[in-house]
């Protein structure tokens, strides 16, 4: 049976070689090249105090993209949903009542989270396309006295709507809860401050806006979250997730003792995304994305195309726009594949067919996707 197997496989198994594609979707964006070949650079141990060093570089690049002193911000060695999970393992304390916006399908996912963590789910819902309602989040609140947590999510890349972190965040202090704040497809894409907009708990991805792989999401908590945290009754359910372990391997004089086997040459990945972004200045990174989303908006605009979301909420990096009518969706993505090489995303929930996704993130964010996508849809629609 076994050699039957190895049989089949030494005809059929070969190295894979994946086609060149420009990636214009949710996620993930296209990697430059710079990040790609500091992945292939050999890989040492990782308690290497070669590696070491490393990691402590990576640290502070990822202060400098989420603007925060806090000492407690580090990649996790998993995807962003890992980050999502780490926030509401550490943070979500059996019975904690939490106070949820759901409007798209991130906001969904947290909601899962907070009831699997044994807390007490408020949902604060919006329609999907807008931003969270400032208001409703109030008017929760109030209605709540005892809700500890507020969580939304700052970019809803389902839909393409950004929400205003600042003044939730501003709420949700002054009834005394601290914040979990979702920012996979905004870091590094659109305005996002963490210590001036005091979010407590936050989590992002390596693979939207950093134009890095995917697998790692970069994390931050400032003393307000740890103290709750710190003050749990009952240890975090996740072992792997547990802060208070991971980060005697991330923390600051920590002694690096071993928790995991990091990601090695997937961290070198991300550490070259942010030199790169420093390079670039982050500040001109978010100008970047909304210089090429005005170029890109006037484009399908000509085109008689129309987004979904109001301007004023509008995310840069993922842009929702209608199918025209009488247009075949799954057919024009699978030509815009085979013929252009070209991916852009479907849309989801009831927005299935409705609408696509175009993603303007990282790397992917620049003249000539545009200029692409552009002329690729012209010729398909004609
Ligand atoms: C992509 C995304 C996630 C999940 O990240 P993964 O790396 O796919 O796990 C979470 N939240 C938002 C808003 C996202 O766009």
């Amino acid at each position: 049976m076994a050699s039957l197997i190895l049989l089949t496989l030494k005809k059929t198994m070969q190295s894979f070689n994946p086609p060149i594609r420009t990636l214009m979707g949710p996620g993930p964006s296209d990697v430059h090249p710079r990040i790609l070949s500091a992945m292939a650079r050999p890989t040492i141990g990782h308690l290497d105090p070669a590696f070491v060093g490393m990691m402590d570089e990576t640290k502070e690049g990822l202060k400098y993209i989420f603007q925060t002193e806090n000492e407690l911000t580090m990649p996790v060695s998993a995807p962003g949903s890992a980050g999502m999970e780490t926030c509401f393992a550490n943070l979500v304390e059996p019975g904690d009542k939490v106070v949820v916006c759901i409007n798209g399908v991130f906001g969904m996912r947290m909601k899962e989270n907070i009831t699997r963590m044994g807390g007490e789910a408020i949902v604060v819902e919006d329609a999907w396309g807008d931003a969270v309602s400032t208001d409703k989040v109030e008017q929760a609140l109030i209605e709540n006295p005892d809700a500890k947590i507020l969580a939304f999510v700052h970019a809803e890349t389902s839909t393409g709507a950004q929400s205003d972190a600042k003044a939730l965040c501003k709420i949700a202090h002054a009834f005394d809860c601290i914040t979990i704040v979702d920012a996979v497809t905004s870091l590094a894409g659109s305005e996002l401050r963490v210590d001036e907009w005091e979010i407590d708990a936050i989590y992002s991805g390596t693979q939207k806006c950093l134009s890095a792989m995917p697998g790692i999401s970069p994390v931050s908590f400032n003393e307000r979250a740890l103290t709750k945290v710190k003050n749990r009754k009952t240890p975090v359910t996740s072992w792997f997730l547990d802060l208070n372990l991971v980060m005697g391997y991330w923390g600051k004089g920590a002694k690096r003792t071993y928790h995991h086997t990091a990601p090695v040459n997937t961290l070198y990945g991300l550490h070259e995304s942010l030199v790169m972004i420093s390079e670039e200045g982050l500040e001109n990174s978010w100008a970047r994305h909304q210089k090429n989303h005005e170029e890109l908006k006037s484009g399908l605009e000509a085109m008689g195309i129309n987004f979904l979301v109001n301007e004023a909420d509008r995310l840069p990096q993922l842009n929702t726009v209608f199918i025209p009518e009488g247009v075949d969706d799954a057919a024009v993505r699978a030509t815009l594949l085979n013929d252009y090489n070209l991916e852009i995303g479907a849309g989801l929930g009831a927005y299935a067919g409705k609408v696509w996704r175009i993603g303007l993130m990282g790397h992917s964010s620049r003249k000539e996707n545009i200029t692409l996508c552009l002329s690729a849809l012209k010729n398909i629609l004609g």
